[in-house]
């Protein structure tokens, strides 16, 4: 149930409401509304039903991503970044941290892009155990050299609870890879920490089962959540690896308020289609991308068939920031 309650008394109520429901139910406030869970409006004393603009009983279990408890949307500061509402982020970097001068070099494409975030993963989630695993926290120290070197923020995958505190000793956004989406003792270490999360979509979850992994984090106490829609299976992957459900973004966005950033790269898995997805992706309203770059890609370490050369990434980012700009026009 959410209470929406009368301004005037919204904070008298809410206190009473804690007061003597608290110990037997959860309970959340978000300016003036209050959200209990499991109690039954017939049992609300009088007085706050007279104080109550509104009772909502329809809520989703994930209560407090809802739009309905936060009906404002989430915005996300980072030091060199805003994420969210009608701003448009753009992410970049190489899919693994391979060595200080790549990374160095990709921050270096990444920004002139128009990128404010340099992503590269240090710890990585390989379908085989024997493929490159990433270069542990040395690859933490590197991404986080060359994004300070080139004023970018940093996002960097973390796979394991144990490895929290460790990663968050570097970076600025921990990112939530798609096999982890329901890691639920990590969702619960990361939702210990003020520090931005990017869950990524998993690859068999419904737009549901990502709400209730988000509400794990802000269960925790952690808030600044964005959700990332990097591509489903489905019947089909022979065309593309995963089939990109743009739909979810506009949905995400009526039923959350947490930022929705579209990942075209783990969604097509060929570079050839990234930029037309990506396209796509700032059409639906995405508030921001991640994308993978890589100047040499038929010697990265991790998904290189998906990575844009330089060259075709700095011209879809000039496009993706025209359309996002035109967009805005028609608001
Ligand atoms: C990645 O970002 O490189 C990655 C492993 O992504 P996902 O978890 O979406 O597969
Ligand atoms: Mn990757």
């Amino acid at each position: 149930m959410i209470i929406i309650l009368k301004p005037a008394t919204a904070t008298a109520m809410q206190a009473k409401l804690v007061s003597q429901f608290g110990a037997d139910h959860e309970i959340f406030t978000h300016n003036n509304r209050i959200a209990i869970q499991g109690l039954r409006p017939e049992a609300l004393p009088t007085d706050v039903q007279a104080a109550s603009e509104s009772i909502l009983t329809a809520v989703p279990a994930a209560v407090q991503s809802s739009r309905l408890f936060h009906p404002e949307d989430t915005i996300i500061k980072t030091p060199h970044s805003v994420i969210g509402g009608n701003q448009f982020v753009m992410m970049a970097g190489p899919c693994s941290v391979e060595s200080a001068e790549h990374v160095d070099q990709m921050a270096a494409v990444a920004k002139q892009g128009g990128a404010t975030i340099v992503r590269g993963g240090a710890f990585k989630p390989r379908t085989s155990p024997y493929s490159f695993q990433g270069l542990g926290e040395t690859g933490l120290q590197y991404l986080r050299t060359a994004a300070d070197k080139h004023g970018l923020d940093m996002i960097t995958e973390v796979m394991d609870d144990e490895h929290v505190a460790m990663v968050a000793k570097y970076t600025d956004i921990f990112q939530i890879g798609a096999r982890n989406m329901q890691n639920f003792s990590l969702l619960k270490a990361v939702g210990q920490t003020q520090i931005p999360v990017a869950l990524k979509r998993g690859m068999s979850a419904t737009i549901d089962d990502v709400l209730n992994a988000a509400e794990y984090i802000a269960a925790g106490g952690n808030h600044q959540i964005m959700l990332l829609e990097r591509g489903i299976r489905t019947f089909d992957n022979k065309y593309t690896r995963n089939t990109f459900d743009l739909g979810a973004v506009p949905v995400l966005q009526s039923l959350t308020h947490y930022p929705v950033i579209v990942d075209p790269s783990h969604a097509v898995g060929t570079w050839e289609l990234v930029t037309p997805m990506a396209m796509a992706g700032v059409a639906a309203g995405a508030s921001g991308m991640i994308v993978e770059i890589h100047d040499q890609p038929t010697q990265a370490l991790s998904d290189g068939p998906q990575a844009l050369k330089p060259a075709t990434y700095l011209k879809m980012a000039q496009q993706a920031f025209q359309l996002h700009d035109l967009m805005q026009t028609w608001a």
